[in-house]
């Protein structure tokens, strides 16, 4: 796989070290998911997502995914054991020996105290390290809010950042553009109130460590992927 764009600008040095255990940190709506690609790109590391990992198993019928279906459904927590268990077992697999993206875990503090506890017995591994990406409310607000999108050719804008050319109709086919009916300023007031109570100790958790960053999300994308590279190379020097 050749490198993403916004990263073969870059400064090489960062491609040299072992990026080893990374923890992305962001509300939703962040760019968390395409700095998360980034990151993949430049070091062939993969992304372990414990949402995607339940949701699996809960397909496949596993003994872990009946037991975690209904809680999933009522969008409550999966007790820590068994999510710990759970990325026990794909941290044996040697894909993730140089590194790995993690992404909506550890979400407790008891899973962070697990995971680094986990990592402490692995020879040579790296500790997490912990890189948030910080845009503000109001950003937040017009990404959300304003995004559209064409129902027809699925064409995406932003009526504020990426406005059509002619008001809410598709630059393409003309279609008028249609809005997702959770992009809205309450919705997104639910998500950040739980985002914050659920990651909020996991941040001190790793700042206290001293292995935690944040990172200006309001730039554009190829910058905000040098600022998360720095921080991995800052916090890995
Ligand atoms: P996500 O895709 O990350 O939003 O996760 C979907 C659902 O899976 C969550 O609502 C939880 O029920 C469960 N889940 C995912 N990650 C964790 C975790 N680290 N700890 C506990 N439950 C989790």
């Amino acid at each position: 796989m050749g490198l993403a764009p916004a990263v073969q600008g870059d400064n090489a040095a960062s491609l040299r070290i072992k990026p080893g255990p990374i923890l992305l940190l962001g509300a939703p709506g962040v760019g968390k998911g395409t700095q998360a690609k980034e990151l993949m790109a430049r070091w062939g590391i993969p992304q372990i997502s414990t949402g995607d990992l339940l949701r699996d198993n809960r397909d496949h019928g596993t003994a872990l995914g009946l037991e975690a279906k209904q809680i999933m459904a009522q969008g409550k927590l999966v007790p820590d054991e068994l999510v710990n268990q759970m990325v026990a077992e794909r941290l044996k697999l040697p894909d993730t020996f140089d590194g790995y993206i993690l992404d909506g875990y550890p979400r407790t503090l008891g899973q962070a105290h697990w995971l680094d506890g986990h990592i402490g017995t692995v020879p040579r591994a790296l500790p997490v390290i912990a890189i948030s990406i910080r845009v503000s409310y109001t950003q937040l607000l017009r990404r959300i809010t304003g995004r559209r999108n064409c129902p027809v050719c699925g064409s995406i804008y932003n009526i504020y950042l990426q406005p059509p050319k002619v008001d809410e109709l598709c630059d393409l086919d003309g279609t008028p553009l249609a809005r997702r009916s959770d992009d809205t300023e309450e919705v997104l007031e639910e998500r950040m109130r739980t985002y914050g109570l659920l990651t909020a100790p996991v941040v001190e958790h790793y700042r206290a460590l001293g292995r935690f960053e944040e990172v200006d999300g309001e730039q554009p994308v190829n910058e905000v992927a040098a600022g998360v590279m720095a921080a991995v190379a800052r916090l890995r020097g």
